[in-house]
């Protein structure tokens, strides 16, 4: 079966062709666009889409070596999103099903972020159920029970910033540029993870909070800034090494008491921050040490693209699980609902 899946919901446009489980194309283009605003602008987003679409999808089919008519259905992301964004993908989608008259699948986002895990070309082994899923990214930071392809709950999410904001926001307060995160992982490899301790939120439960991180780093290098002009230049890596210890410990802490709360050792973790070195190795850590057995997709499974969307669509097409042109996008969009 030939599954073309389309994913649009935040600053990425992308476009996959799955044969079964299999990618054949995982096209994305990404937006440059926002890099010198800092962050994701809606507005700049939504017309980006509408400009990258078509050619993204078309280079998908070509990469794959398809015809459209092959197709056996279409699958788009749904939501959670931008309103804009995802409206530019769910009106393709529906349009091009209608067209060529085959089903169509809707995808919730946070789902395939956790489902990205069963695409077949991958060396990591596929988890199994029931297992904890943990999606850490600019957007998003959750932590979900997986009991079945589709049958999950969310057992805590962030209150506030997403961890990957944690990372961009502390990395912008150093004078680094956007998307800070992996400048932040490649400075703390070289620093001392306890030069600088930064307080760890206290927040009940398995629910994460990030926005009082940014704060005392940057009352922290307010203070130090005003002693040492240069502080921040010298001292990079420390600091860079103690914000990165601070977040991977928040990380840890909810991970192992979720761990317990559940009795399930094995994690599965997805999102552009499991590209972080430091998560990595406190997983294999954590393998040692507690038992627990861990997976991390490819890295192009990890950030946004339609490969992931294309796995649900397929899982979803063997159950015939199907939508029709009512689909409308949907920018609030909780796993299981
Ligand atoms: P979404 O939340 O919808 O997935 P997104 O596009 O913001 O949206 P991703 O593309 O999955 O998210 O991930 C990007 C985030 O991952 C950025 O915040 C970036 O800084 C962070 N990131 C990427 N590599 C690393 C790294 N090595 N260490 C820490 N953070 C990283
Ligand atoms: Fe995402």
């Amino acid at each position: 079966k030939y599954i073309l899946a389309i994913e649009s919901s935040c600053d990425d446009t992308s476009a996959a062709v799955l044969c079964n489980t299999e990618v054949l194309s995982n096209v994305v283009a990404t937006q440059e666009i926002h890099r010198q605003y800092g962050g994701v602008v809606p507005e700049l987003a939504s017309r980006a889409h509408q400009q990258n679409i078509v050619p993204v999808v078309h280079q998908a089919l070509a990469k794959a070596n398809i015809d459209k008519k092959q197709l056996s259905a279409i699958a788009f992301t749904r939501g959670p999103g931008l309103m804009g964004s995802l409206l530019v993908g769910t009106s393709f989608a529906k349009s091009l099903a209608l067209g060529l008259d085959i089903p169509l699948i809707e995808v919730n986002h946070m789902e395939a972020h956790i489902l990205a895990h069963f695409i077949k070309d991958q060396d990591t082994q596929r988890p199994e159920f029931p297992f904890l899923g943990m999606t850490i990214s600019g957007g998003h930071t959750q932590i979900v029970q997986v009991n079945n392809y589709f049958e999950m709950k969310v057992l805590g999410e962030t209150l506030d910033d997403a961890v990957g904001e944690a990372f961009d926001k502390s990395a912008k307060l150093m004078g680094l540029p956007y998307p800070g995160g992996p400048l932040v992982d490649k400075y703390a490899r070289e620093g001392n993870p306890k030069a600088y301790p930064f307080p760890k939120p206290k927040v009940e439960g398995l629910n994460f909070s990030f926005s009082g991180l940014k704060t005392s780093i940057l009352y922290f290098l307010q203070r130090e800034t005003q002693k040492n002009a240069d502080f921040v230049q010298e001292n990079i890596k420390d600091i860079c090494a103690s914000v990165q210890h601070t977040i991977l410990e928040i990380l840890m802490d909810k991970l192992k008491l979720a761990v317990k709360q559940t009795g399930i050792k094995r994690v599965a973790i997805g999102g552009g921050v499991a590209a972080n070195s430091g998560i990595r190795s406190r997983l294999k850590e954590a393998e040692e040490t507690m038992g627990w057995k861990t997976y991390i997709p490819k890295f192009a499974y990890c950030t946004d693209n339609a490969a992931m969307v294309g796995i649900v669509g397929y899982l979803k097409f063997l159950e015939e699980d199907f939508t029709d042109q009512s689909a409308a996008a949907k920018a609030r969009y909780a796993i299981g609902s």
